[in-house]
């Protein structure tokens, strides 16, 4: 497999290449050369394919010759070894839960996958990657979770003190092993100003071999391929062909992937990006201006993103023209009371409790709906994250309802181990130098 940069498409690198530096010099991201389609015959069985295989299949696909078959099927042996259901909630609403790993929010397919490859890509004897990530609650937890006991790694976590949910916070601090949680006394921002800080340390990068593991990781964005073509299987073992699929988004890697699952061939009607305020793209598909901003709090936090950093892939896969973009995907946006009502809408309809990223996908679909006067036969809006990890927005029977999955019962009594550090960039480093 040979990838490209976004910014210096003459430029190109092998897949080990593009998961240890995660984004080129350039500043650009990884590309595919080429997006080979999957075969033919293989689609049309494959509603006889286990999730397991549809991921070998298409992981195959994509990464030609950059891992050998027998350890490609081991790394996914291992990495997907938990479900991706689609849920029928009536005739033509579906919901595909993809909160069933470790961390129950999706972002465990891309970081299990990324951190086994990356495993799996490091020799013998080899300096010991540190990865360095900062997170608002999701990233973190997935990223933890999925390097936890990977050889070779250390993981060190930097979170807002206060400003991650009770269940994230626990994901984050009770791993041991080889990943170590610091509480920042400060905000998101504050923590991700100290990994960039990090990275452009040449200190620190003398004495560690620093890794970053974020969202753009092309190692991050296959993976989430897979459970768009086993979606359709399932839907397809139902009967159904025209699948419009609605995804939460905040960075756009989600349905990035989504995309780049359609370019190889997956048959789909329809993508709709549902985002909460932070509407850079809804605007750029109304206006045709793409016009970053400072990122607004809202209840999806994990989608209180600006300037989404996937964006430009997307328009890569469509050579920059809008107007294809918009032959495929949709994009809508909702603000805090209309996720409120959503998520008691959908509890009052169908008793089932989704997360607000969650409930803004689904207004997207009940919008679409109205607008385009299509009567939808399969219309699938992406489950991102277990409704447990953002407690504090139920209320009366809806809070009564959302389980606590025995993921998180396991890590309740675990003591909590994180230092605790101010926001100073010295003082990080220290901490760093020392260990
Ligand atoms: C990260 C996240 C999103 C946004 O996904 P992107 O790939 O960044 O668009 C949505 N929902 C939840 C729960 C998340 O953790």
């Amino acid at each position: 497999m040979k990838l490209y940069s976004t910014n210096s498409p003459e430029r190109t690198v092998d897949f080990k290449e593009a998961v240890f530096n995660s984004m080129p010099q350039d500043k650009g991201l990884y590309m595919p050369v080429e997006i080979p389609k999957l075969d033919a015959g293989f689609i049309d069985k494959i509603e006889s394919c286990s999730l397991k295989e549809i991921a070998y299949e298409v992981a195959k696909n994509l990464l030609q010759d950059a891992i050998p078959d027998a350890d490609l099927k081991a790394i996914i042996d291992d990495a997907i070894n938990f479900p991706a259901p689609v849920v029928k909630l009536d005739g033509s609403t579906y919901v595909l839960e993809l909160f069933h790993g470790p961390s129950l929010a999706f972002k465990d397919f891309g970081a299990r996958f990324m951190s086994r490859v990356m495993g799996y890509f490091m020799e013998d004897g080899e300096r010991t990657l540190n990865v360095l990530v900062a997170t608002s609650g999701d990233t973190g937890g997935a990223v933890a979770l999925g390097f936890l006991g990977v050889p070779n790694t250390q993981v060190t976590i930097l979170y807002p003190k206060g400003k991650v949910s009770p269940i994230q916070e626990l994901q984050l601090t009770t791993n041991g092993q080889n990943i170590r949680a610091v509480e920042i006394d400060g905000t998101f921002d504050d923590c991700q100003a100290l990994v960039k800080l990090a990275f452009t340390d040449w200190e620190l990068n003398e004495k560690f071999r620093l890794t970053s593991a974020n969202s753009i990781n092309i190692a991050r964005l296959i993976p989430q391929t897979f459970y768009y073509f086993n979606a359709y299987a399932q839907l397809k073992r139902e009967g159904k062909a025209d699948v419009v699929f609605s995804v939460p988004s905040g960075n756009f890697g989600n349905i990035g992937a989504g995309l780049l699952a359609w370019k190889m061939g997956l048959p789909v009607k329809r993508f709709i990006a549902a985002t909460n305020v932070n509407d850079t793209v809804p605007h750029f598909f109304k206006s045709g201006f793409y016009e970053p901003r400072p990122s607004v709090a809202t209840l999806s936090n994990a989608m209180d993103v600006g300037n989404p950093s996937n964006w430009v892939r997307i328009m890569q896969l469509f050579e920059h023209d809008l107007e294809g973009v918009k032959k495929i995907v949709s994009a809508a946006s909702y603000t805090d009371e209309q996720t409120r009502e959503a998520v008691e809408t959908i509890f009052e309809k169908y008793q089932y409790v989704v997360c607000p990223h969650t409930a803004i996908a689904w207004l997207a679909i009940e919008d679409y709906r109205k607008t385009s006067g299509d009567d939808l036969s399969a219309a699938v809006f992406l489950s991102t994250a277990h409704p447990c990890k953002f407690p504090d927005i139920y209320e009366g029977e809806i809070a009564k309802q959302v389980e606590i999955p025995a993921q998180v019962k396991e890590l309740e009594g675990k003591p909590k181990q994180a230092t605790g550090l101010k926001a100073d960039f010295q003082v990080f480093k220290e901490f760093l130098m020392k260990a």
